[in-house]
């Protein structure tokens, strides 16, 4: 028998007795919760490429699920329209970025946007505008604390110089 006759035998043989298959894996899973979790970890540790390419294709689609829904589906920077998917992430829109990532712990951002129902606060910039935003923020906290240090400079001299 050639390998194209045994494959072909091997499907017909799993078609005609496809739902005895499926009750009978049933069966097991039934019998033995932890023996899928078990396999599928094994699995995972015998085929690492492989579950490298599953986890960075899932990661990939969860991506694009979190892109649409904060951008209506038209996947672009809300700033820019930038459509190329490899350069558009999730920005936070109050510049809490930090806090909030504090607050989660070490979650997948993406992840963590999708089980709690896609919350407001957030839209997508390319890497760009997230730079320039970065950039910016930086600049006006730079400067105000510039302008807090004269003013209590200023306080500081008039209070002095009023002392009786
Ligand atoms: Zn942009």
């Amino acid at each position: 028998m050639s390998t194209i006759e045994k494959q072909a035998y091997d499907r017909n043989r799993y078609l005609k007795k496809k739902e005895d298959f499926i009750e009978r894996d049933r069966k097991r899973r039934l019998l033995n919760p932890q023996d899928g979790k078990r396999r599928a970890t094994n699995w995972a540790k015998n085929h690492p490429r492989a579950l490298n390419i599953i986890q960075s294709r899932c990661q990939q689609m969860l991506k694009l699920e979190v892109l649409g829904k904060y951008s209506n589906d038209t996947f672009r920077c809300t700033n820019c329209n930038e459509d190329r998917l490899d350069c558009l992430t999730i920005d936070h829109i109050n510049n809490d970025g930090q806090e909030h990532r504090k607050a989660i712990g070490s979650v997948n951002m993406y992840r963590w946007l999708r089980k709690n129902n896609y919350p407001n606060g957030f839209q997508v910039l390319c890497m760009n505008c997230q730079w320039v935003k970065k950039a910016e923020n930086q600049r006006s906290r730079r400067a105000s604390s510039k302008l807090l240090r004269r003013r209590l400079l200023i306080e500081d001299l008039i209070n002095s110089r009023y002392t009786p």
